[in-house]
């Protein structure tokens, strides 16, 4: 028996598993430190009332016999992919049920749509960037291309002067808050046209645009149809990350050498997946419905606040930022260090803040952090003002 020998090109371990013994490590030596994460993308606001209801009522049904659900569709059942289907709609682009695939989240489809792709693939990936994108690939062995974000491109790379076949754009981004516009987002479907490559687009932070006038969904590009796949979850807009429910969009006329995309991935997903729980599907349902959208935006709000209050921190503090606005997200420049994870240490240590180092997400990283805004407001406010008393002596 051989072993996967591309392992061995991955980092010594998962970016938010090394973060989380450093703070174990921590919090043994000092077991008194009330410690406040602001570190790894979890969210606090519980579930929306709508949700819970759909969630009782589908334990019920599954609780008798003549209600009784066993195996569902792998694609997902008909109500959700329709309540999904409507809030395409809503937005403005039309997108049929059958293009949707319901799964259990979507870092497990980014990592398993690899699955029906060419090994030899070149992949351009953005840096910094959500750490699982290049994982899957070293895993698989493809080659990968780098587009660097910098201030002076407001971490929002363009098409670059060479040819990639697989282009990961994730919008607002995951770690720097940044979000793309029309335009911006139409140079890179009219590169991915050209170049008959595949954009693999994530808007696990979709939600947070509503009220701007920026895309929400690649598929408000024209073309985007030809040359796109979006990944989409309910993880950070619903409060899903421990429910796991998410979708992927796949357009029928998505055609690369005369095959669909749509049809390879749903022969991949007959074969290795056997679709999300019922009860899972009902409560992602209610997320959609008017009380389920009316009462998630609350939630949201809650986190918006806690942006706010930190983009005001460090504007106070004079601490150049990205990010904050249509994203929980705030990038910030390292104040007073090179190293990010020296600073994530000197937080730690000093004010009891967890926080990402920027490092963590690719080279380009470097010497910036990011804060997340999806505590409580309670650990939030604490946090700010432990921050400022770090700070402000400086
Ligand atoms: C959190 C996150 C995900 C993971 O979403 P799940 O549906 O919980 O698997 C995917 N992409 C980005 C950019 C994320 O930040």
């Amino acid at each position: 028996m051989k072993v996967n020998e591309h392992f061995q090109n991955l980092g010594q371990s998962y970016l938010f598993t090394r973060i989380n013994q450093l703070v174990a490590a921590y919090q043994k030596e000092h077991p008194d430190a009330q410690l406040l994460r602001m570190g790894i993308g979890d969210v606090t606001q519980p579930l929306v009332p709508a949700v819970v209801e759909a969630i009782h009522r589908a334990a019920e049904e599954m609780g008798h016999a003549e209600t009784f659900h066993g195996y569902g569709p792998e694609q997902g059942y008909p109500f959700l992919r329709e309540a999904i289907a409507r809030y395409y709609a809503a937005k403005g682009v039309e997108v049929s049920p059958a293009e949707i695939f319901v799964s259990d989240g979507a870092k497990n489809d980014l990592g398993n749509l690899l699955d029906i792709f060419a090994g030899d693939n070149v992949v351009a990936v953005p840096d910094p960037v959500y750490p699982a994108y290049v994982d899957t690939n070293v895993m698989d062995g493809r080659p990968i291309r780098y587009l660097n974000g910098t201030p002076d491109n407001q971490f929002l790379p363009g098409p670059p002067d060479f040819h990639a076949d697989l282009i990961y754009l994730c919008s607002p981004n995951n770690p720097t808050g940044a979000a793309y516009d029309r335009e911006q987002l139409a140079a890179w479907v009219e590169y991915a046209l050209a170049h008959q490559s595949l954009i693999l687009y994530d808007a696990a932070y979709e939600g947070f645009l509503e009220g701007s006038d920026l895309p929400s969904t690649i598929f408000q590009i024209p073309g985007a149809r030809r040359c796109a796949i979006e990944v989409c979850s309910l993880s950070k807009t619903a409060g899903f990350t421990g429910m796991r429910c998410g979708y992927t969009t796949i357009p029928l006329e998505l055609e690369y050498q005369g095959a669909s995309l749509h049809k390879l991935w749903g022969r991949r997903q007959a074969t290795k997946h056997n679709g999300v729980s019922f009860v899972v599907q009902r409560a992602a349902e209610a997320v959609f419905s008017p009380e389920g959208m009316a009462q998630t935006r609350q939630a949201l709000g809650v986190y918006r606040q806690n942006a706010r209050l930190m983009a005001d921190t460090l504007r106070e503090l004079g601490i150049a930022f990205w990010g904050g606005i249509h994203s929980p997200y705030l990038w910030m420049r390292c104040p007073g260090f090179d190293s990010s994870w020296d600073y994530f240490s000197y937080l730690l240590e000093n004010a009891h803040i967890i926080g990402t180092p920027g490092e963590g997400f690719g080279s380009m990283g470097e010497g910036f952090f990011r804060l997340s805004a999806f505590g409580t407001p309670e650990s939030t406010r604490q946090a700010m003002e432990q921050f400022r008393r770090l700070h402000a002596k400086n």
